[in-house]
Formats: C-alpha cells, structure tokens, sequence
C-alpha cells in the first residue's frame, strides 16, 4: 500500500542548505516509511508518534526572530492525546508560519475543507503514494523558500527600469526582449551606476570565474546591448567605453 517510489526523483536538496521536517504520525509503519521517502530525499528527519511531543517540538518557535526549528511539517489528523486539527490551529494562533501538509485516513470533503480552514498547506489522504508525498512537500519547501527571500528593488535610471524579480526591462516605457546573459549584464551594471568594469571583471560576474573564451564576447553583447537601449548605438548614452579600461554604466 505505501510503496516508497522516490529513487527515481532527481533531488533539488541541493538549493540550499538541509531542510528539516517534522513529521508527526502515530501509525508506525506509515511513520517508518515517510522516514525513509524522506531522508532519501536528502531531508533532516524528526518524528513524534502524538501530538503533545508534537507540541513541545514545535515550541522553540519564536515570534521576534521568525526562526521556525522546522522547515515543513507533516501532520496526521488523527492522533492520541492533541489531534492534527488542534496542533494546527494552535500553531496558527501562536502565529507559526511553518508550512503544514496534513494527513488524513478520511477521504471526506469536509475533512479536508477543514484542514485547510484551520491553517494547513496541503492535505493528503491516505492511502497515498512516497513519491506523491515526496513531491507534495518539495512543492511547499519550494514555496517557503521563495516567500523568505528578499524582495529585489527595482532598478532605474534615466527612461530604464529593470525588473529584477521579473527579468524585465522597459526602455522607454517599452519592454524589450534581453537574452539572459544581456540582461545579467545591464543589471549588474545598473546596481553600480557610473561604476568603471574591465572585460575582465565582467566576464567574471557575469560569465561566471569559468568560463573559458575571450573577453570580445563582452563587447559583443554591449553592442547588443546598446542597439536594443540605446536611442543612438553609435552615440551611447547608457553603456559608456571608457578608453583604456572596459566599460561604464551612466
Ligand atoms: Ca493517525
């Protein structure tokens, strides 16, 4: 019935640093099983069999800081002594943001509705597929992740925006199309307005310390570049040759 299918997944563990779950789930086997799907996965792993342990693991939450001592938990709705729908509620009441996928033996509706009214992320039924499970939880880790990281500012400057968080770019309030490296490369440029960068410098920011070919590349996506910014290429405003050292942004 549990079958652990989760070898075949290829793990995006690596986006940061382990993330740790809780899972609480009182039925043994079933709690063996998520324990396996879960750390093969590369996931930090701690169980609690009832909801009061639950609780106190839960506990070192602290309001001022935002640091949650879970980065998901995965809640059973039935358990001995404080039930799933409880815990739940509690850590919301608590102001706990810590992502939750609920469990649940009942297929019902309602069960579910109420789940997700009381503060769950998700919700699973039992019987259910590791690589369903696995693939739940990668989802509302991926989530968490992206809501914790800070908001780019916008870049602007002169009749330029640029969007980071968007990867857009209006000139002239008109959005033009950038290939990825051109738009790293005004972006970057725009983060140090008027400061001067050698071919060198730039290829490393932007290319990456690896890469291998010549610093022409970098003139050449400049005068890519200024012909889709520049209102005259041949006279640019924006990105500046500085004779003798590379280039300048303003
Ligand atoms: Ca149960």
């Amino acid at each position: 019935m549990y079958t652990n299918e989760s070898t075949k997944y290829p793990s995006t563990t690596d986006l940061g640093q382990r993330s740790r779950i809780l899972v609480v789930e009182d039925e043994e086997l079933i709690r063996e099983m998520l324990i396996l799907a879960l750390e093969e996965e590369g996931y930090g792993v701690v169980t609690a069999s009832e909801g009061r342990s639950a609780v106190e693991y839960l506990k070192s939450f602290d309001p001022t800081s935002g640091e949650l001592p879970f980065d998901l938990v995965i809640l059973d709705l039935m358990l001995p002594q404080i039930n799933g729908l409880d815990i739940c509620r509690l850590l919301r009441y608590q102001g706990n943001p810590v992502p939750i996928l609920m469990l649940s033996a009942k297929g019902s509706e309602t069960d579910r509705v109420l789940g997700l009214e009381v503060g769950a992320d998700d919700y699973l039924t039992k019987p259910f597929s590791m690589r369903e499970l696995v693939a739940r939880c990668r989802a509302l880790l991926r989530r968490q992740r992206l809501s914790s990281l800070p908001q780019l500012p916008v870049l602007q400057y002169g009749d330029l925006t640029l969007y980071p968080q968007e990867c857009r770019v209006l000139v002239r309030s008109r959005e033009v199309a950038l290939s990825p490296k051109e738009f790293r490369l005004l972006e970057l440029f725009m983060s140090y307005a008027r400061r001067v960068w050698s071919r060198e410098q730039l290829l490393d920011q932007v290319w990456g310390p690896d890469f291998v070919g010549d610093s022409k590349t970098v003139d050449v996506h400049i005068r890519w570049l200024r012909e889709k910014l520049e209102q005259d290429p041949s006279h640019p405003e924006y990105l500046v040759t500085v004779r003798g050292f590379g280039y300048r942004f303003g």
